[in-house]
């Protein structure tokens, strides 16, 4: 019986293959990085050929590297960067544009044109609101820009998909078009209350049906791998977009879960079970997982800089070399200096959702140096994840737990004082590649490996827990000179 899970991470900046054991244990990993583009201000662009490509040679190589044959690969498990949009032909497979990468603001004005009352409709039925960000106005603006697009996909002859189907119909040689439940549900054409792309919704942003993949479960088979790209028809069984396979890797199965990953920035969500609850203070409603045909529904918050503030001291100030040294200097600095530095360098996101905001350095003095404005960067993002951990208590939701991963949880600094300021216990995994392992664990689902998702959750393992002990006082002292701060650079 083949013993290993190849899981695809097709990520913002770079892809990586790893494969994990039938217990969950990461067992050898390979990554690529590929060419990001920004042709006008607000643009991101990848090409979508560098993309398959990165992904291909990373899976070949890891099995390669490992001597693992194909063989003893059982499934493969396809996690990745959501909203990004990609239309090919679909006799000539080729993409019309490069893929219009999540980050890309050139629709935000087609988005805020939109009535005021197609707005409430948007969310009401997708669980998001109307932003560029989501795929829907990036499929239209291709339509709309690309020569003779339009008429083709009229006919019938043009395909849309997240990276997700992009991928897929790659690996499977052009017969599967295929997307599961939780990228669809970030396209803002997918009614997450009744499980389909939704007409009324088609209509309003003017695409043609037919362009649209096929929604599965996030574990079921989407298809088979052509077999000379690794030697063995290798079934793909399981799809998942990259926070939810986060949630599913730190096994959040049960209501009123939670994770936060902390990367460039950084993605809170919390597992509200049966119920799509909908946010009054501006959280998204979205698809945690479908297994079985059942769905179980997530409150996400996102900050837009998390790591990437800890980058921008690193490439933009050059105060530090490398990020880990970050952690040494803002003990030194303590919380004591009243320096607050607020990240907004493309706007704040949740809950503010302020666009035009822009980032500051506040409460400078001729005793501030450096090592303040490090422990300021990186106290940002904790006062950010307050302000999440806020809006959700005004939903009415309390978690007692947070996960935590991403590349910023080797900081114990940060994670401590996330603990004190949250008031709550943060728990660091011991494997912290969660978003690989999610899909991973779901495509085992599939194969049999795993029989329950119960089970999976015995497999999850603590590997530090963090407890908050800061009095209440000095948290909220702190927090509202955040919230001051915050007040002052908001457009
Ligand atoms: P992504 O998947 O979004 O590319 P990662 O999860 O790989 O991001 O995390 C990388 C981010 O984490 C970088 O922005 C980096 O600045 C930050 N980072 C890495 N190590 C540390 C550390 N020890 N302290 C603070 N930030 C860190």
């Amino acid at each position: 019986m083949a013993k290993y899970l190849l899981s695809i991470d097709q990520g913002t900046t770079s892809s990586r293959a790893i494969l994990f054991t039938e217990a969950g244990q990461l067992h050898a990993s390979a990554q690529q990085e590929f060419a990001q583009h920004f042709p006008q201000d607000g643009w991101v662009e990848h090409n979508p050929d560098d993309i398959w490509q990165s992904v291909l040679k990373t899976c070949q190589r890891v099995l390669k590297e490992s001597d693992i044959a194909a063989t003893d690969v059982a499934a493969i498990g396809i996690t990745n960067q959501r909203e990004t949009t990609i239309v090919w032909d679909k006799t000539t497979g080729k993409p019309i544009y490069n893929a219009i990468v999540w980050q890309d603001r050139r629709t935000a004005e087609y988005c805020s044109a939109l009535a005021d009352n197609d707005k409430k409709l948007v969310s009401d039925k997708t669980g998001l609101l109307v932003d560029a960000y989501f795929s829907a106005s990036k499929i239209a603006w291709l339509l709309a820009n690309v020569d003779g697009a339009r008429a083709k996909a009229e006919q019938g002859q043009l395909l849309f998909g997240t990276v997700d189907s992009y991928l897929i119909w790659q690996l499977t040689g052009g017969r599967e078009h295929r997307t599961d439940a939780t990228n669809a549900s970030r396209t803002l054409l997918f009614n997450i209350h009744q499980q389909y792309w939704d007409d009324e919704l088609l209509t309003l942003f003017n695409i043609p049906k037919a362009m649209l993949p096929e929604v599965m479960d996030c574990s079921a088979e989407f298809g088979k791998c052509k077999p000379e790209f690794f030697g063995r028809d290798i079934p793909i069984l399981a799809v998942a977009g990259d926070q939810q396979a986060a949630l599913i890797g730190q096994a959040c199965f049960d209501k009123g879960m939670a994770k936060c990953t902390y990367g460039t920035g950084a993605f809170l969500m919390l597992n509200t079970g049966e119920q799509a609850l909908s946010s009054q203070h501006k959280l998204l409603t979205t698809i945690a997982y479908r297994l079985n045909g059942q769905v179980s529904y997530a409150i996400e918050g996102s900050i837009f800089m998390a790591g990437a503030t800890i980058q921008w001291l690193r490439d933009g100030l050059k105060l530090i070399n490398d990020a880990s040294e970050s952690e040494a200097l803002a003990k030194k600095a303590g919380l004591d200096h009243g320096v607050f530095l607020v990240p907004a360098f493309t706007g704040l996101g949740a809950p503010y959702w302020d666009a035009d905001a822009r980032g500051a350095i506040l409460g400078l003095t001729r005793d501030s140096g450096i090592n303040e404005i490090i422990s300021a960067a990186l106290q940002s993002v904790v006062y950010q994840s307050k302000d999440l951990q806020n809006a959700m208590e005004l939903d009415g939701l309390k978690p007692q737990v947070l996960r935590v991963d991403g590349g910023m949880v080797a900081n114990n600094w940060l994670l401590t004082l996330l603990a004190d300021v949250l008031n709550i216990s943060v728990q660091r995994p011991v494997v912290v590649e969660t978003t690989a392992l999610g899909v991973a664990y779901l495509a085992g689902l599939q194969a049999g490996i795993f029989t329950s998702t119960e089970q999976i959750a015995q497999l999850w393992q603590c590997q530090h827990k963090f407890v908050g002990k800061m009095p209440s006082q000095e948290r909220q002292a702190l927090y509202n000179k955040w919230l001051a701060a915050v007040a002052k650079v908001q457009a």
